[in-house]
């Protein structure tokens, strides 16, 4: 049994196998500001953005396909049955060179008040990951829309080609 494996296993009589998402957000959170101290911003949002990046290869594993549109709606019935969110494709928005994806009801952000920061850099990476899954080639995502940076939505841009990127 791997790590990940060994995390789903749940026992809790109780108080059953769901929390709240802000006590999700205030650990992640706290989290993020003590790595923060100690490996400062750019640390702290490498950690979290590779840490998604490892977590959205194992997903992008677990659900590969080689046909595109399938591999894209598998990915958006995991990512809602987990309630990380609603994740759709910004058609209009994505050409050959970049992938831009919104995630509705974001589950780190959505919601929150406009603290003028992007913070789902784990988000990024998660999908970056699960792009990269499929491509086989390294990408280069950030976060280009954040509801806790006043904007109306979570969006993750996604660059194919980074290369090309930095010499246009
Ligand atoms: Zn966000």
């Amino acid at each position: 049994m791997n790590q990940m494996q060994a995390l789903t296993h749940v026992s809790r009589p109780e108080l059953g196998n769901t929390i709240p998402v802000s006590v999700f957000r205030i650990f992640r959170q706290f989290s993020a500001h003590y790595g923060e101290d100690i490996l400062g911003e750019k640390g702290v949002r490498s950690v979290f953005t590779y840490a998604g990046r490892e977590l959205g290869m194992d997903i992008g594993q677990q659900l590969y396909t080689e046909d595109l549109s399938e591999y894209l709606m598998r990915v958006k019935q995991y990512v809602f049955d987990s309630s990380i969110g609603i994740l759709t494709l910004a058609e209009d928005l994505s050409t050959d060179d970049k992938m831009v994806l919104q995630l509705g009801e974001c589950v780190t952000c959505s919601g929150m008040p406009n603290i003028g920061q992007k913070i789902c850099f784990f988000e990024v990476g998660l999908v970056a990951g699960i792009v990269e899954t499929y491509t086989k080639k390294e990408v280069f995502a950030y976060e280009t829309k954040c509801n806790a940076n006043g904007d109306d939505c979570c969006e993750v841009t996604v660059e194919l080609d980074p290369v090309k990127m930095y010499f246009n």
